[in-house]
Protein backbone atom coordinates (compact mmCIF):
# COMPACT_ATOMS: atom_id res chain seq x y z
CA UNK A 1 0.00 0.00 0.00
CA UNK A 2 1.64 3.38 -0.70
CA UNK A 3 0.68 6.42 1.41
CA UNK A 4 -0.80 9.07 -0.43
CA UNK A 5 0.54 12.17 2.06
CA UNK A 6 3.99 10.76 3.72
CA UNK A 7 5.40 12.47 6.51
CA UNK A 8 7.51 15.68 5.40
CA UNK A 9 11.15 14.58 5.52
CA UNK A 10 12.55 18.18 7.13
CA UNK A 11 11.03 18.98 10.51
CA UNK A 12 9.37 22.20 9.71
CA UNK A 13 7.88 24.66 7.33
CA UNK A 14 10.02 26.83 5.58
CA UNK A 15 10.46 29.13 3.06
CA UNK A 16 13.46 29.03 0.53
CA UNK A 17 16.20 30.91 1.81
CA UNK A 18 18.83 32.55 -0.44
CA UNK A 19 22.31 33.47 0.37
CA UNK A 20 23.38 37.03 -1.20
CA UNK A 21 27.03 37.87 -1.20
CA UNK A 22 28.02 40.71 0.44
CA UNK A 23 28.61 41.60 4.31
CA UNK A 24 26.15 42.70 6.65
CA UNK A 25 26.29 46.30 7.87
CA UNK A 26 25.53 45.49 11.14
CA UNK A 27 27.86 42.95 12.22
CA UNK A 28 30.45 42.13 9.65
CA UNK A 29 29.08 38.48 8.81
CA UNK A 30 28.60 37.32 5.80
CA UNK A 31 25.28 35.65 6.86
CA UNK A 32 22.93 37.27 4.40
CA UNK A 33 20.15 35.83 3.14
CA UNK A 34 17.03 37.32 0.89
CA UNK A 35 13.45 35.82 1.52
CA UNK A 36 9.99 36.45 1.49
CA UNK A 37 8.57 37.93 4.70
CA UNK A 38 4.67 38.38 5.98
CA UNK A 39 4.64 41.35 8.30
CA UNK A 40 1.71 44.12 8.82
CA UNK A 41 2.60 45.89 5.61
CA UNK A 42 1.75 42.55 3.46
CA UNK A 43 4.65 40.43 1.95
CA UNK A 44 8.41 41.93 1.48
CA UNK A 45 10.86 40.16 -0.58
CA UNK A 46 13.44 41.14 2.34
CA UNK A 47 17.26 40.78 2.34
CA UNK A 48 18.58 40.03 6.10
CA UNK A 49 21.39 39.15 8.29
CA UNK A 50 20.71 35.63 9.56
CA UNK A 51 23.39 36.28 12.35
CA UNK A 52 21.58 39.59 13.75
CA UNK A 53 18.40 39.85 12.16
CA UNK A 54 19.53 43.54 10.60
CA UNK A 55 17.47 44.03 7.79
CA UNK A 56 19.73 45.28 4.33
CA UNK A 57 16.67 45.48 2.06
CA UNK A 58 13.27 45.34 2.15
CA UNK A 59 10.93 45.52 -0.96
CA UNK A 60 7.02 45.24 -1.17
CA UNK A 61 6.34 41.42 -2.54
CA UNK A 62 3.80 39.87 -4.66
CA UNK A 63 0.59 40.19 -2.56
CA UNK A 64 0.45 36.74 -1.59
CA UNK A 65 4.16 36.37 -1.17
CA UNK A 66 4.77 33.00 -2.88
CA UNK A 67 1.62 31.78 -3.70
CA UNK A 68 1.41 32.74 -7.27
CA UNK A 69 -1.78 33.04 -8.99
CA UNK A 70 -2.35 31.77 -12.65
CA UNK A 71 -4.59 35.61 -13.36
CA UNK A 72 -1.22 37.69 -12.71
CA UNK A 73 0.50 35.97 -15.53
CA UNK A 74 -1.96 37.75 -17.92
ZN1 LIG B 1 24.39 41.10 10.94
Amino acid sequence: MTIAHPRPSEPTLSVQRAPVDGNCPQCGTSALQAYPLLSEGGWFDVVKCAHCLHSVARNPGPKLGPIELLADRI
